[in-house]
């Protein structure tokens, strides 16, 4: 690329805001006058805006109103309509504040998906309606969280959270400088502030820690949104809607990064527990059960099976607790066909989390969280880990208490200051 040429020297900024960030019309003006800033700052913006406040859950409680059982491609119609809202009004906005802006949607915008409606996978990005706004000087503005299948053409919705997903796939595409998600809080913190008063704002995040953190339920990016942005290598930064102030930035991990041992705690209080018990201690009955779950499009988590005795065996798992009701259904329609004893479930459980890229070459990291735990008096029911991932599964009413007591045991407020300095 030359120098010179001035067209492809400009940064492109996609920008992401959240339900929260234009619930109401002076908070759509204020959104507006940041996207203005960005423009006039001499960048090109992409803006992506998520529907407005509570829209899309008034939106699924309209469909259910109607019907029990709403037809996912009609529901992927209404829902798709939020984001549209939001789009067209921030044109508004952006109109007076003097600026050309054009609203698009997911399919004018070339997001092509698969044909899962109501939790569609993006396949392909042909941007080019973008691309050509944005050469002629226009504010590019996305409605988030939909896109158009890619072979009966039918509007399609990325699942509940999916803006952000649009927004990292948008940034993908367009070769963006940067994906920034802004919302109502100020970046990834080491955990829940309203759980951890003393919880800090961590200053960067490598992406494998955030999908950890996000899996785990952290809140603040979409899971898939994180995945992808893994995967295609773009750089995140979650930040303030209303405060300038820098928030988090998760970025690729590189090799001379220090890594800290602990990063963050994530908990979660939404999960059910299954123990199916007396199962066949034989080659195929995992294989048939979990068939069978995710047949039902059940995610399954955590599994853990014992050691067989007498030919038979228990097999534990985590579901979400909503799906708690459907996962039971599948096991019971195998149960002939199988055999096994009994399905017990437990929708009492919560889940903590320990992630940090360190733990990879730092041994000790499980065997002081559970001295932490145990010094609580905190029964553990299951262990779940990855190189940078250490969970535990507890009693539901144990959860604050275990994520207060490993951030102080951590201590993960002056780690993360220590990190931001460096
Ligand atoms: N409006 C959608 C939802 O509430 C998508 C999003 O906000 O990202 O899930
Ligand atoms: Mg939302």
């Amino acid at each position: 690329m030359a120098p010179d040429d001035k067209e492809t020297a400009i940064a492109l900024r996609v920008m992401k805001f959240g339900g929260s960030s234009v619930a109401d019309a002076e908070k759509i003006r204020t959104v507006a006058r940041r996207i203005a800033d960005a423009k006039e700052s001499g960048d090109d913006v992409v803006a992506v805006v998520s529907a407005r406040g509570k829209t899309t859950d008034g939106l699924v409680a309209d469909a259910m109103e109607i019907s029990a059982r709403p037809d996912p491609r009609e529901m992927d119609m209404l829902l798709s309509t939020g984001e549209r809202i939001s789009c067209a009004l921030m044109a508004m906005a952006l109109h007076d504040l003097g600026h050309e802006a054009e609203s698009f949607t997911g399919s004018q915008a070339g997001i092509f998906t698969d044909a899962q409606h109501t939790k569609a996978h993006i396949l392909e990005m042909q941007p080019h309606r973008l691309e050509e706004s944005l050469k002629a000087g226009r504010i590019v503005l996305v409605a988030g969280f939909q896109g158009m299948s890619k072979e009966d053409k039918n509007v399609t919705t990325l699942g509940r959270g999916g803006s952000d997903t649009t927004a990292v796939a948008l940034a993908s595409a367009l070769n963006a400088s940067v994906c920034e998600i802004h919302s109502d809080v100020v970046g990834v913190f080491t955990a829940d502030p309203r759980i951890v008063p003393g919880a800090a704002k961590l200053a960067r995040i490598t992406h494998e820690e955030m999908l950890e953190m996000a899996a785990m339920g952290s809140k603040v990016l979409a899971l898939r949104a994180v995945e992808f942005a893994r995967n295609h290598d773009v750089r995140l930064h979650a930040r303030s809607t209303f405060l300038p102030v820098e928030g988090t930035w998760i970025i690729k991990e590189t090799p001379d990064m220090e890594q800290a041992i602990v990063s963050g705690i994530a908990h979660r209080s939404d999960e059910a527990k299954i123990t199916v018990t007396g199962v066949r201690d034989q080659p195929g009955i995992a294989a048939a059960i979990f068939t069978a779950l995710a047949d039902a499009l059940i995610n399954v988590d955590t599994i853990i099976q014992n050691i067989g005795i007498h030919g038979h065996a228990d097999l534990s798992f985590t579901v979400p607790l909503v799906e708690l009701t459907p996962a039971r259904d599948a096991l019971e329609s195998v149960r002939g066909t199988l055999q096994f004893d009994d399905v017990i479930t437990d929708d009492q459980i919560g889940k903590v989390t320990l992630v940090g890229a360190g733990m990879k070459s730092n041994p000790g990291v499980a065997a002081k969280m559970f001295r932490v735990l145990a010094a609580e008096g905190i029964n553990i029911q299951m262990i779940d880990t990855s190189t940078i991932r250490i969970s535990v599964v507890i009693d539901r009413r144990d959860v604050e208490r275990s994520v207060r007591a490993l951030h102080d045991a951590f201590d993960l407020t002056s780690e993360a200051a220590r990190r931001a300095n460096v």
